[in-house]
């Protein structure tokens, strides 16, 4: 069709037909964004949705405003949560649960994210004798800072990923499960991908291929760093007080402990570590070290004990796409006009999934979304 390319400096755009490569939480975002937009969009993806190996299917992903005083991720996050609620209605899946979450801190002075959290949002710390009696699940030290935040809570993923995969195909979205890219090459007149031995033509492309981003473009090779993180699964004691309705979300800063934690629908409990794992080849599949488990049990024997005197129920790994600097890529492809990047989420990326197309969107089509600037590449990944 050979429609101007996104716009930088095409203020009002012609419709284009755009491939969205990658069907995770960034990729479907964006197709449905631009699809409601009018754009012809095709999404390919190299399996089914959701991909077990994508980083947005797993079980269960936080939704909390916890950015210190990051007030444009507050924002934007704020801005994601009606977006998500729509999707939950007009695809009656009950994928959205915010049951509230607790975060345990060792302090609240200025520049901890706890006490930032605290000032940004206008919450107070709870007493420790109140927050023990609310919260009997864990072993709060006398000098901990508590505080529950009402608003946040968790995305069940999977079940969000095929919601949104729903939606995108009621509004006109072209899936190709079939479709794992091997190439993209931009020309003047479109981009060509490369899908099995064939050379599809497309106006523009989205490349929201997550842990997979620098195999598809090779130049995010040295500042897309991708790490093996893993989740544990525990089983509590039978009509204990970790069934869902009396556990909200949790998070632990405190010390060493950097941990989190979801009450699952089924009454399992997961939790995983904050801290960034080893370095891996998106390709390996990752595997859970044995000593992960041990790290698990340790953690909760410490904070959750009786929750320790329950099962421990089995882990998996799955993989973050990190930028140098956590921000996520919502931008053209360094030297690219018409190769668009949706990606770099690292542990924080799906709660956003339901606004980063907006972001995309606007930028594509030469408008300025008011909270994308932070998501430009600019000089953000030249070597310092
Ligand atoms: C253990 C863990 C815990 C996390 N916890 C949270 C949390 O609590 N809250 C939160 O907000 N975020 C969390 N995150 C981060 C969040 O899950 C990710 O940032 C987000 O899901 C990334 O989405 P994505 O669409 O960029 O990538 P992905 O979901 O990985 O999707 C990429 C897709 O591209 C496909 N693909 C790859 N190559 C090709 C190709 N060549 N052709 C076609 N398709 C291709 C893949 O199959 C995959 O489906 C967590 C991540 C992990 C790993």
């Amino acid at each position: 069709m050979g429609a101007q390319p996104h716009g930088v400096g095409a203020r009002h755009p012609l419709t284009m037909r755009i491939a969205v490569v990658g069907c995770g939480v960034f990729g479907l975002g964006c197709a449905i964004a631009l699809r409601e937009r009018g754009h012809e969009v095709t999404v390919f993806e190299r399996g089914p949705i959701p991909h077990p190996r994508a980083a947005s299917t797993d079980v269960s992903r936080t939704i909390q405003r916890l950015y210190g005083d990051r007030h444009d991720y507050i924002a934007l996050v704020q801005a994601a949560e009606p977006v998500w609620r729509r999707w939950q209605a007009e695809s009656r899946v009950n994928f959205y649960l915010p049951i509230g979450h607790v975060f345990l801190a060792s302090g609240q002075d200025r520049g901890t994210r706890a006490g930032d959290s605290m000032r940004s949002l206008g919450l107070a710390p709870i007493p420790v004798a109140e927050a023990r009696a609310r919260f009997p699940q864990f072993a709060i030290p006398e000098d901990a800072t508590v505080f529950f935040d009402d608003w946040g809570g968790y995305l069940v993923s999977a079940d969000a990923v095929s919601a949104m995969a729903n939606l995108a195909e009621g509004l006109g979205v072209i899936f190709r499960e079939d479709g794992g890219v091997g190439t993209i090459d931009e020309r003047t007149s479109g981009v060509d991908l490369g899908v099995g031995d064939r050379t599809l033509r497309f106006d523009l492309a989205v490349v929201a291929t997550g842990a997979w981003l620098p195999t598809l473009l090779p130049v995010f090779r040295d500042s897309i760093a991708v790490t093996r993180q893993c989740v544990a699964f525990f089983d509590p004691v039978p009509g204990s007080e970790h069934l869902p309705g009396a556990l909200p979300v949790f998070a632990i800063d405190s010390g060493p402990d950097r941990w989190y934690g979801h009450p699952l629908r089924d009454g399992r409990i997961k939790i995983a570590d904050n801290d960034l794992g080893a370095i891996v080849d998106p390709d390996d599949a990752p595997e859970v070290p044995t000593a992960f488990a041990d790290s698990a049990r340790a953690f909760v024997g410490r904070w959750m004990p009786g929750l320790a005197e329950g099962r421990y129920a089995g882990s998996r790994a799955c993989l973050y796409a990190n930028t140098p600097d956590n921000d996520f890529i919502v931008d053209l492809a360094p030297g690219h006009r018409r190769v668009f990047v949706a990606g770099g989420g690292g542990g924080h990326g799906f709660k956003f999934g339901a606004i980063v197309g907006e972001i995309a969107a606007d930028r594509i089509e030469g408008r300025d979304h008011p909270l994308g600037e932070r998501f430009r590449l600019g000089a953000r990944l030249s070597p310092p």
